[in-house]
């Protein structure tokens, strides 16, 4: 295989007993001895009415994560011929997911515009999601390649250094979606998903700008996706608690973003209140009731040491010990980074190896990802 030849890392990191034992569920899924996190929603019935009130759904939801948990547990011989529901945990996930829309809080940025009127909050996107492009991405990291990535236009955060500005931000008011991107349904995007597992892709990696705005979609498109294949939220993680709760048991892999270590240095970059607050908080949500299969991405920024990268590093170890993080040395000032001159230069290798050095006293796993 191509990816083989490209990435050979992308084998070996497999000889790593380590990385098997954190990432075994996953390990299982490529090996078709699990079954993703989706198929089994699929399977669990759900009696409730689209016109219940959100409060009625959401406990639901929460009574039926008891079930999934319960069924996830199982050997899958035992859950591999269950039947799929026509009204299954996916399609209440959808529906609560539809009717937050009306007053979006999918982000802690908790707009509360209704986007199904055409009412756009800080991402800009109405309803309709947007796929500026997919194909299968050799550049992440050794044990997600070859990923099928989904980027999607449109992000909730406002990076001054962003590197995939064109997609998250600078079209706004510039440009129309239907120009520069593909508008998708819910069956179009989980036919863009089968041909990526088709092309070889050993997971479904939704990113951006950032897969946030576009949850209802990507919910709905489980219910069309027919293979056995991972589940990846490649995201900023500024999720709200409500939002996380939709997808919490459908994610088989967490991919996030933690750049900034105080909630200073995120609102002068990022534009963002509260980010290590929630940022923590989703963190450990993922770790102790999700999958647990995480690696999180550290950008280190130049002068950023003190007050990023160690309070993250200090979190991730008390907090999140199966974590692997991806110690991310390839920051460039980018877009508006010029603006800020503290940020406007790559970061020094001695700045990357005190970081490295930081996260060797923590006993924190980074270097089969970084
Ligand atoms: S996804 Fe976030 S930024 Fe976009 S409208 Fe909803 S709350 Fe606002």
């Amino acid at each position: 295989m191509v990816f083989r030849v490209l990435r050979p890392d992308s084998e070996f990191v497999w000889q790593d007993l380590e990385i098997l034992r954190r990432f075994s569920r996953y390990r299982g899924i490529i090996d078709g001895t699990q079954l993703a996190r989706f198929l089994i929603a699929k399977t669990i019935d759900c009696d409730y009415d689209s016109s219940d009130s959100i409060e009625n759904l959401e406990v639901l939801l929460k009574e039926k994560s008891l079930e999934f948990n319960e069924l996830l547990r199982k050997d899958i011989e035992e859950i591999k011929y269950r039947k799929t529901s026509s009204n299954s945990y996916i399609h209440l996930a959808e529906t609560i997911a539809n009717k937050y829309l009306e007053s979006c809080i999918f982000c802690e940025r908790q707009c509360e515009v209704n986007r199904i009127d055409g009412q756009k909050g800080f991402c800009s996107i109405t309803k309709d999601t947007y796929v500026s492009s997919a194909f299968l991405h050799m550049g992440e990291e050794a044990p997600l390649i070859p990923s099928g990535t989904i980027f999607f236009q449109g992000c909730n955060f406002g990076c001054v250094f962003c590197q995939n500005y064109d997609i998250s931000q600078a079209w706004k008011g510039e440009r129309d979606l239907d120009d520069i991107a593909q508008r998708v349904n819910v069956k179009k995007l989980a036919t863009i998903a089968d041909k990526l597992v088709d092309k070889g892709a050993i997971n479904i990696n939704y990113v951006g700008g950032d897969p946030i705005p576009n949850i209802h979609t990507i919910i709905g498109s489980l219910n069309h996706q027919t293979c056995n294949i991972t589940q990846l939220w490649n995201s900023n993680f500024y999720l709200s608690n409500k939002a996380l709760s939709l997808i919490i048991n459908l994610m088989d892999f967490w991919l996030p973003d933690w750049k900034y270590g105080n909630n200073k240095c995120a609102k002068k970059y990022s534009g963002i209140d509260n980010y290590f607050d929630f940022i923590s908080r989703n963190h450990k949500r993922i770790h102790d009731e999700g999958s647990g299969e995480i690696i999180i991405r550290h950008l280190v920024l130049p002068e950023h040491i003190d007050c990023c990268s160690k309070p993250i590093l200090d979190y991730v170890a008390k907090e999140l010990p199966n974590a692997v993080v991806n110690i991310m040395s390839q920051f460039r000032p980018q877009y508006k980074a010029y603006q800020f001159s503290e940020i406007n230069r790559r970061p020094t290798s001695q700045e990357i190896l005190e970081v490295k050095n930081y996260a060797n006293s923590l006993g924190i796993l980074y270097e089969p990802v970084s």
